[in-house]
């Protein structure tokens, strides 16, 4: 985006949280990134393939089978963007350990947003992660 907008903040539009040399683009960033790749593997979602960004959010929706899949795609997307500006803007190094560490606390406050029927199966989901 920064590219496309002619904002020169750095040369390089290349992925920072993977050493592919992929030009950074959402479809790569949050889908074909490997390290983003393990995160969703991490988090038991299995995204759908397809080229309507809607009808893939909802198939993998599907697939996921909780009525929670929306909070938590959107909190490990935010995550994602974190993980990958600390890259950019700190210096820093992608590191799982780290995005796995800030998503699992932050993520485990969703119950308390949640409606009392999906408490229990969110619970249990969480407690499923490796
Ligand atoms: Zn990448």
């Amino acid at each position: 985006m920064l590219h496309r907008r002619h904002w020169n903040v750095t040369n390089d539009f290349t992925c920072v949280l993977c050493h592919s040399g992929s030009w950074e683009d959402w479809q790569h960033l949050f889908f074909g990134c490997q390290f983003t790749q393990r995160i969703w593997n991490y988090l038991q979602i299995q995204w759908s393939a397809g080229v309507d960004l809607k009808q893939l959010i909802r198939d993998t929706q599907r697939s996921f089978g909780h009525p929670f899949f929306v909070e938590v795609a959107a909190m490990c997307c935010w995550h994602i963007w974190k993980q990958r500006n600390r890259c950019i803007f700190y210096g820093m190094r992608p590191s799982f350990r780290s995005w796995k560490r800030d998503i699992v606390e932050d993520i485990s406050l969703l119950q308390h947003r949640f409606k009392p029927p999906w408490i229990a199966p969110f619970l249990l989901w969480l407690r499923s992660l490796p």
